[in-house]
């Protein structure tokens, strides 16, 4: 198994909680947000400053990890391209099973289980999941964008009444005239 390195970011050292249940630890810091933080039409940049607030507490199993994180997105409204930004805060909770109890036990793999690693949390995962399960499925600039005019392409929010009867648009008169290149 690859070891977690306990100084990256988004890992946490449970060593000095101890293992007594019930003992508890305030952890808030503000990490580098890690590739991926979202999905590919918004997302938390690379390297975007997320804050966390986490707690941390030692129950018989192992450690229950509750907390939240907050940060900005960037993307784009999927039906006119106009550029997303926006706060987003996410709560959490998972327990990190103590990895020597389990293999004492015998129990089964289960990779539904998350696992402390030499007393590590890998909160990456956890993270990941919180915030991918946070966001529209379809991000919009607003809920009623009317999107792009299919015949000029124009942002219909910033338009809402333009219109394509009989009258060319004259933009399209120019065009028209190019096309009309009498060395044709
Ligand atoms: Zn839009
Ligand atoms: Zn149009």
């Amino acid at each position: 198994m690859n070891g977690l390195d306990p100084r990256a970011p988004l890992v946490l050292d449970t060593r000095e909680l101890g293992r007594r249940p019930g003992s508890q630890r305030q952890v808030s810091r503000t990490v580098p947000a890690p590739a991926d933080l979202g999905i590919e039409v918004l997302s938390v940049p690379e390297g975007a400053p997320v804050e966390l607030d986490l707690r941390l507490e030692a129950v018989m199993e192992g450690v229950l990890v509750t907390g939240s994180a907050s940060a900005a997105l960037e993307g784009e409204c999927v039906r006119c391209l106009e550029p997303i930004r926006e706060d987003l805060e996410v709560t959490f909770q998972e327990l990190f099973v103590y990895d020597d109890i389990r293999d004492a036990e015998g129990a089964e793999e289960d990779d539904e289980v998350s696992m402390l690693q030499d007393d590590l949390v890998d909160l990456q995962p956890l993270l990941r999941d919180a915030v991918v399960l946070a966001l529209p499925f379809q991000p919009l600039c607003q809920d009623d964008c009317p999107g792009l005019c299919t015949e000029c392409g124009v942002r219909l929010a910033d338009d809402p009444d333009h219109t394509h009867e009989a009258a060319i648009d004259p933009r399209w008169a120019k065009l028209a005239e190019l096309d009309q290149d009498p060395t044709d």
